[in-house]
């Protein structure tokens, strides 16, 4: 992301093409991008099809980004772990990108159905360049010739997500799970396409997620800087990096159903309405790993957290208790994907640091309440604490941000707290607009 002067090389071009009537027209580019349920089956994929179609007709030059088809993904996972405990990141990246090589093929087929050229390509055919990080690689940049081209022939052009190359070890890779999102804006800004439509299983971005939360509402707008806050603190509807790409470019994303042709939620830079609560996230995807005992001494948490960040363990949450009798504890909060290995590192460095012991707790979840105008607003904190005790909720750690609150508690208190505090603050269907 920071290697901007490698990264989209050729932002708001527009494709100069011959318009059907004859006559040299500027045509906008849409990207429009499928995640795995939009895809999930043959029907599903025609659908996909008619509706790229039916956007190409309407005078667009259309670019489809397309996820494996259903849970495809995560079968190969299983498949790969009934084959190996061990890890074999390069191989994995090899397994897991034939996914969205299958719905591109198909998505292409169906689309050619329709009397209209249409061309598939792996993201290393797209020219998807990214680090060499097998599993969570970054786009540094995107080349798109072949996109161009494909669009120049008056093509709908299919791109498989999640996907791309590295320059430097020439291997092909994955960017994280969720990643063809990040395809997706990345593309749009490296085409200059007016919109990246985000096309899911839900109408569009709600106010808590609408699968535990039945009475959440769906937001007709948002800020990228609130959703970037809200995705971050796992709302899964969009992954962080690509509303980070859709931020720095100046991207709208338009999260919609794949099941009807209605409006979604607009994701862009100013919203008409500051709310002081947005919505509420959740995120049961991390573990807690504590090291009892450690010396406070300058110096400590150093040596601690260095050897996590070199195993590319990337810590969420840290919270240090107050020293007794000069020693403390320290907890942090890691991917449960990642627990093993952090659990590994974080013995050694307690042996190393003459820490007394470390303890890993699987069963955490996170809360998170997101607004920007909560940064001007007293007491919401305060309320946020207050709501999680009335519904006999434990925090155990606490973070914040100018426009986040985020909080700790037992995984199995998540649905709980998720609904008391949406209740609490008004954000239900019924109530919504006077939150806070
Ligand atoms: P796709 O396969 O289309 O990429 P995802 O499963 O990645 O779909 O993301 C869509 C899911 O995100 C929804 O089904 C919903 O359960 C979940 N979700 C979590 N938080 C929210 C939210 N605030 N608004 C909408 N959906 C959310
Ligand atoms: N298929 C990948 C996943 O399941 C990428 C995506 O769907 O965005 O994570
Ligand atoms: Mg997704």
């Amino acid at each position: 992301m920071d290697r901007e002067g490698v990264a989209f090389t050729c932002p708001r071009r527009r494709a100069e093409t011959l318009h059907p009537s004859g006559t040299l027209a500027r045509m906008s580019i849409v990207v429009q991008k499928y995640g795995g349920t939009s895809v999930a089956d043959a029907g599903r994929i025609r659908a996909v099809a008619a509706r790229a179609v039916e956007t190409h007709k309407s005078g667009k030059d259309v670019v489809v980004v397309v996820s494996a088809m259903g849970a495809y993904t995560d079968d190969l996972i299983v498949l790969a772990a009934e084959v190996t405990e061990n890890s074999h990141p390069r191989e994995m990246d090899m397994l897991l990108t034939s996914g969205e090589r299958i719905s591109m093929a198909l998505v292409a087929m169906a689309i050619e159905d329709h009397g209209i050229g249409s061309m598939s390509l792996t993201g290393s055919q797209a020219g998807i360049l990214t680090t060499e990080d097998h599993g969570h690689a970054e786009i540094i940049g995107i080349r798109g010739d072949r996109v161009r081209e494909g669009l120049s022939a008056g093509m709908i052009v299919i791109v498989a997500g999640f996907q791309g190359f590295s320059p430097e070890t020439r291997d092909v890779t994955t960017l994280g799970r969720g990643g063809s999102d990040a395809t997706a804006v990345a593309l749009a800004a490296t085409l200059g396409a007016e919109v990246c439509e985000i096309y899911t299983d839900v109408d569009g971005v709600f106010t808590a997620d609408p699968r535990l939360v039945p009475n959440a509402t769906k937001l007709d707008e948002i800020s990228f800087e609130e959703m970037l806050e809200l995705a971050a603190a796992g709302a899964r509807v969009l992954m962080p990096r690509s509303v980070e790409f859709g931020r720095r470019y100046k991207i709208p994303i338009h999260v919609r159903s794949s099941f009807h042709g209605g409006a979604g939620t607009w994701v862009k830079e100013e919203t008409m309405e500051e709310a002081i609560i947005r919505g509420v996230a959740h995120d049961a995807s991390e573990a807690k790993v504590t090291v009892h005992g450690v010396p406070d001494q300058p110096s400590l948490a150093a040596q601690l957290f260095e050897p996590l960040a070199q195993a590319g363990i990337s810590v969420d949450m840290i919270v240090q208790n107050v020293s007794l009798k000069g020693v403390t504890d320290i907890s942090f909060t890691v991917p449960r994907t990642d627990l093993e290995m952090a659990e590994k590192v974080a013995r050694t460095a307690a042996e190393d640091i003459g820490a007394a012991g470390v303890d890993v707790d699987h069963n955490i979840a996170k809360v998170s309440l997101v607004g920007a105008g909560m940064k001007d607003e007293l007491g919401i904190a305060s309320k946020m604490f207050r709501i999680l005790a009335d519904h006999d909720v434990n925090i155990e750690m606490i973070s914040t941000s100018p426009i986040r609150i985020s909080c700790v508690v037992r995984g199995d208190d998540v649905g709980a707290a998720v609904q008391g505090l949406h209740d609490g603050f008004s954000l239900g269907d019924e109530e919504n607009g006077n939150n806070g």
